[in-house]
């Protein structure tokens, strides 16, 4: 669902111009849509109707406040990758029993954090990180509720930078190890088994690989419970791809029907952690162009958002989609949108057909995961301001960065 329109040609989110909205904020601006947040998570809990399940959404695609807010409200729980990311979700006001917490470098510190507040689950990544995880919960006098990361080995069929279920990915543990390190947890004191899980890879456009990783999950599941160790719950992980062009992508259905046929008779609560599937369509990154500089070879037109704000083209080729907000009736030309940073590498997008004049404004589309999250300060740029839309209203979710914040924390020698 989309809930972003145009309205007499103009681009809306929900009712509010984005003419107006860059008006009141400025640009680049981070604008999401409460109503397409609330519609891809209820995609989720739909299918979940009847299951003893938990739609954990995977925090760092999109780590707003405002955004764990609306989504806790709907009934999500969160997985996390560090102690920040607990902090930010406890200051959302989430309940401590539903998040798990994922990542393969857990420190000391973030397992105590994580073991005072009391989580659902660690997803444990390796061998080493168990021997750490029991030490430290037993310094505290508490048993730290766990489950094994598996790598199923199955090829997710993706961009490599985003592809984490292979043997020689850095996440998880062996499948071949698996089995004897259950054994080992199930040894160790201060540790209580609870389940098992595995992601193997983000932006998945085939179903296939998840039934496949799931089938080799199950069996170890049967392997386990010949070895006495009988687990309360299974987290498939996130993964599912959202449209940034013109992707063939599944539906939530097509994706977890047949996921949940292997699960329904199975007493085991099942997780799952999509973090882009629910806010990726959710977001866009609005811009207004600074200037143009038609050219022989290529005509570039040079916009106040960058690679610093939305690193994916950068970083990994990501197409999205660029739109005008008001279209202009000219013929148009194949434009490069560039940004203003010191960087051959700082394009949002290549040979877009677009009629433009200085002073535009661009909405660049599908920005809504691994967008601000991924942003830096690179050219002492301050970071844009996030903003929510909420039917006709627009909620200010993240101020604009100031320019003498950037370097608040530095100090200058004696
Ligand atoms: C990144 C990540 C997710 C979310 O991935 P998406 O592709 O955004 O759905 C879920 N679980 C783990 C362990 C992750 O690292």
């Amino acid at each position: 669902m989309s809930a972003f329109t145009r309205i007499s040609g103009v681009l809306h989110a929900e009712s509010v111009s984005l003419v107006d909205v860059a008006a009141q904020f400025d640009t680049p601006c981070w604008v999401y849509s409460r109503v397409a947040l609330e519609a891809a998570l209820d995609e989720f809990q739909d299918q979940l109707i009847g299951f003893d399940a938990l739609v954990c959404y995977a925090v760092k695609a999109n780590s707003n406040l405002a955004v764990l807010d609306v989504l806790a409200r709907r009934g999500a729980g969160f997985d996390i990758v560090s102690g920040g990311e607990l902090r930010r979700v406890l200051a959302a006001g989430a309940d401590p029993r539903r998040i798990v917490f994922s990542g393969v470098g857990k420190t000391a510190a973030e397992m105590e954090l994580a073991l005072t507040t009391g989580i659902l689950c660690f997803n444990v990544e390796s061998a080493a990180e168990l021997e750490r995880l029991n030490a430290v919960a037993g310094s505290l006098g508490k048993t730290a509720p766990i489950s094994l990361r598996v790598n199923p080995d199955v090829d997710a069929r993706t961009h490599p930078y985003i592809s984490t279920g292979l043997k020689e990915n850095k996440f998880g543990v062996a499948y071949e190890h698996a089995r004897a390190l259950y054994g080992r947890a199930a040894s160790l004191p201060n540790l209580e088994i609870s389940g098992i899980d595995c992601h193997i890879g983000s932006q998945l456009l085939d179903p296939a690989p998840f039934a496949e990783a799931l089938d080799k999950i199950l069996a170890l599941v049967d392997q386990l419970a010949t070895d006495g160790i009988v687990l309360r719950h299974i987290d498939l992980g996130g993964g599912l791809g959202i449209r940034y062009r013109d992707e063939e992508v599944p539906t939530v259905k097509a994706y977890l029907q047949p996921l949940l046929e292997k699960l329904k008779d199975r007493p085991l609560q099942v997780l799952l952690e999509p973090g882009r599937r629910l806010v990726g369509n959710a977001g866009l990154l609005l811009t207004r162009v600074e200037y143009l500089k038609p050219g022989e070879v290529r005509n570039f037109a040079i916009v106040d958002a960058a690679m610093n704000d939305l690193a994916r083209p950068a970083l990994y080729g990501s197409w999205h989609d660029i739109v005008a907000v008001v279209p202009r009736q000219e013929t148009t030309a194949a434009w490069e949108i560039v940004g203003p940073v010191c960087e051959s590498g700082d394009f949002l997008g290549h040979g877009r057909e677009l009629a433009l004049a200085a002073g535009d404004l661009l909405a660049i589309l599908s920005a809504g995961a691994y967008g601000m999250v991924m942003s830096s300060n690179y050219n002492s740029r301050p970071r844009a301001a996030e903003v929510i839309v909420d039917g006709d209203r627009v909620h200010l979710a993240r101020r604009r960065e100031t320019a003498d914040e950037l370097y608040a924390l530095e100090r200058c020698l004696p």
